[in-house]
């Protein structure tokens, strides 16, 4: 039976320890808690690594976080050969802060590439050092002007927070949603949206992942690289730093 996590990186992607329950240890040695503050690998980004402290202090290294059958159910895969907590053990979770910061960092960055290129997207996967969003594009475009056009928005260090809206009204401005082929979760009757600048002046979009507070915190970002995958799809990478002359 899936059981529902509490999503603690949803309300504050900034926490990085909570004590937590362990509620379910599977016959895959995967852990399940009754909360947590590690980011399951959805929409893009991917899952968290940490560790896991027992009251005796023995650690367990967590080595991905993962979605089970629903959304809601988070599972903890520790390393290979890892002790196991037991069911209604209490510990600690603290996660590997530096990479989730950077995942944080480039998953903003990759809201602003949708700004700065606003066509349908086909695929998007946010990377420690390096992302990539597929637009549904047959236009040339400049890579220094799309750098020029995301650095001016990190510079403006615009505020980024999270909105919860009713379905309906999303069914009802369909134009919000930016990828092609992917809906967002639906059914729960809330849809989180992910707003950027003051009253979303520059945009907002249904989103699950973890994003920096401001867009200067994104820091400096380029294009690397766009490439062309067939005669509608381009393939933006984006890297963290100044551009590389
Ligand atoms: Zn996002």
């Amino acid at each position: 039976m899936a059981q529902p996590t509490e999503a603690l990186f949803r309300e504050d992607a900034y926490l990085t320890e909570a004590q937590a329950t362990v509620i379910d240890v599977n016959d895959r040695g995967r852990i399940m808690l009754d909360r947590t503050v590690f980011y399951a690998t959805s929409g893009g980004q991917p899952g968290d690594t940490g560790t896991m402290t027992r009251a005796d202090g023995t650690k367990i290294l967590i080595a991905t976080t993962v979605t089970g059958d629903s959304k809601d159910e988070i599972i903890h895969v520790p390393a290979e050969g890892a002790a196991l907590p037991d069911v209604g053990e209490t510990v600690t979770l603290s996660i590997d802060w530096e990479r989730r910061h950077n995942l944080m960092r480039m998953h903003t960055a990759c809201h602003l590439l949708t700004v700065a290129c606003p066509f349908p997207i086909t695929g998007a996967a946010v990377g420690e050092t390096e992302s990539r969003i597929d637009f549904d594009m047959a236009e040339t475009i400049d890579k220094a002007e799309v750098t020029a056009a995301l650095m001016q928005m990190v510079e403006a260090d615009h505020p980024v927070y999270a909105q919860w809206i009713e379905e309906a009204a999303l069914d009802a401005n369909p134009r919000l949603v930016k990828s092609k082929n992917v809906r967002p979760p639906s059914g729960t009757g809330r849809i989180r949206l992910v707003c950027i600048g003051d009253e979303a002046s520059i945009d907002s979009q249904p989103c699950g992942g973890t994003h920096v507070k401001t867009t200067g915190e994104v820091g400096a970002i380029h294009i690397g690289k766009i490439e062309k995958k067939g005669r509608e799809n381009r393939r933006f990478r984006i890297r963290f730093g100044p551009p590389q002359l």
